[in-house]
């Protein structure tokens, strides 16, 4: 696949079967309402599927199918190494179609194809493969109590997860819910963005083959304010986990109060920043990752490092390298493996980046880029873009812009920088560049972020719990902890004779 050429990618494009229908009770259902929605690729404006529109009935009917598979226990009570071997095979086929589950999310939502098949699509084989994995390995605990009582603490699914994801990376954000709350026990209803569902739906249909029951995981394509809403504020769902903006983030709090207060799980916006010392001796790799810190999928990346902030005495030479790798990395066609850059995801989304960029221009001084540009004739596209000399308080350093914008912001001292990077609502992701052991570890302890990556960008893993603070949110994916959302630790205390 690594070889295949840009023709290569586009005849396996035009030959794809794409699911269009909810997939509800393990089988592939329209909406009640008959509704569908257009799903069109941003590259190039065409319409590759009409899907089904779930509304508050398909969301009843995927929600009772969740709860009746969880009741009869076919999944919730079969044994830990049961589900391993069904999430393994689950993994397999994922790996087994994973040119397919490349080319539906690049068609999609516009990211480049050599990144769906090289991060996207197998790192959803292998989330998969981490949660069935661990699940067998998970001891309960025996509480210390005295002799004639025994107090055992068990971690219990919770019952009917809801889920509910962003467009950014359609495969990954749907894995990252699903494999640990399917390890778990529970079943899954989930919804994907109304940008970028396809991949979601293949994602089902290969859970069934691997041997999911049917109605342990559902899938809902439709809008937020409409099938995500409803699920929100379902009686009957009793977790919600939740990637997105932070302003739906607070919504799903608000359904939460309003109906049945499930646990909301907010993962949401960001505005990370990246700290550059002068005492950092490898500038050039610094300019690479911070490049791939704010470019890598358009910049469509809930943690990208949209604010550098660069100590003066290098700022001018640190500028100098960042350019250059901007504009080495113009958009291209998706499917084409040479492309350096993909589409943005719609048309509204490139508007807001524009809006952003046009008023950057009056309030900053733009070094590269600034331009919508089209690809072969159309699509939705915008240069790398960097602003120098940004004020601090600007929107361009304030807000989530969620396109290929940086702001670079220079500092004086250290203390200046780390005053500066805390400024903001947001606390998803940090980095700092340097060589000093000492300042390294000082600063990452004074910054405010669920992550800080210390001479390296978005460090991220299976391993490690991906999360922020503040307004990012505080649900936590990846890692065992993840499986305290998707669990509750219920005590059983037995008398017995001493
Ligand atoms: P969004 O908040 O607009 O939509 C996310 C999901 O919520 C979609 O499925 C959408 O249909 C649904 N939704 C929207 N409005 C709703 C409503 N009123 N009621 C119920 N559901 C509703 O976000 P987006 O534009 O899809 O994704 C971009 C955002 O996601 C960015 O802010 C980004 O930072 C964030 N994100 C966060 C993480 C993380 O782990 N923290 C990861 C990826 C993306």
């Amino acid at each position: 696949m690594l070889d295949y050429s840009h023709d290569d990618w586009k005849s396996r494009a035009d030959a794809l079967s794409l699911r269009n229908q909810a997939f509800i009770d393990g089988k592939f259902v329209d909406a009640a309402s008959g509704e569908t929605f257009d799903c069109i690729n941003p590259a190039t404006g065409d319409v590759l599927a009409q899907v089904a529109a779930c509304d508050v009935e398909d969301v009843d009917r995927a929600v009772l199918a969740a709860r009746k598979s969880f009741d009869t226990g076919s999944w919730s009570r079969a044994a830990p190494g049961d589900r391993k071997a069904v999430l393994l095979k689950l993994a397999d086929l994922i790996r087994e179609n994973l040119e397919e589950m490349a080319l539906l999310d690049s068609l999609d939502m516009g990211k480049l194809i050599t990144d769906a098949v090289t991060v996207d699509a197998p790192g959803s084989a292998h989330f998969f493969q981490w949660y069935a994995e661990a699940i067998d390995k998970i001891y309960d605990e025996v509480a210390p109590t005295g002799p004639g009582d025994l107090a055992l603490v068990k971690r219990v699914p919770l019952g009917v997860v809801g889920a509910v994801t962003p467009w950014n990376f359609p495969l990954d954000m749907a894995t990252w819910k699903s494999a640990a709350a399917l390890a778990a026990g529970n079943s899954v209803v989930l919804k994907p963005a109304e940008q970028s569902p396809l991949s979601a739906l293949r994602l089902a249909e290969l859970a069934a083959e691997a041997g999911l029951p049917d109605g342990v995981l559902n899938v809902v394509p439709g809008f937020g304010v409409t099938a995500g809403k409803a699920l929100g504020l379902h009686m009957d769902v009793d977790t919600l986990a939740f990637t997105g903006s932070t302003a739906v983030g607070k919504i799903f709090m608000q359904y939460s109060g309003q109906s049945n207060l499930k646990s909301v799980w907010p993962e949401t916006g960001g505005k990370s920043p990246n700290l550059i010392f002068a005492d950092c001796e490898n500038l050039d790799a610094a300019a690479d990752m911070a490049a791939f810190g704010i470019f890598f999928n358009q910049g469509e990346v809930c943690s990208a490092n949209s604010r550098l902030y660069i100590e003066r005495s290098i700022k001018d030479e640190f500028v100098d390298r960042m350019v250059a790798r901007a504009q080495g990395m113009q958009p291209g066609d998706p499917l084409d493996p040479a492309s350096k850059m993909g589409a943005i995801v719609d048309e509204n989304q490139t508007q807001g980046i524009m809006r952003h960029v046009e008023a950057g221009k009056k309030t900053a001084n733009l070094a590269t880029g600034g331009e919508r540009v089209q690809v072969n004739g159309r699509g939705c596209f915008v240069q790398p873009t960097i602003f120098t000399d940004v004020d601090h308080d600007d929107p361009l350093a304030r807000d989530e812009i969620f396109g290929p914008v940086l702001s670079i912001i220079p500092f004086d001292n250290e203390e200046d920088a780390v005053r500066m990077a805390n400024d903001s609502v947001y606390g998803l992701a940090a980095s700092v560049w340097t060589d000093n052991l000492s300042r390294a570890h000082r600063v990452s302890d004074a910054l405010q972020a669920g992550t800080v990556s210390v001479n390296t960008v978005d460090a991220l893993s299976a391993e490690t719990p991906f999360g922020g603070i503040k307004q990012s949110g505080f649900g936590r994916d990846l890692s065992l902890h993840s499986l305290d959302k998707y669990t509750a630790l219920k005590t059983t205390w037995i008398k017995y004779q001493a």
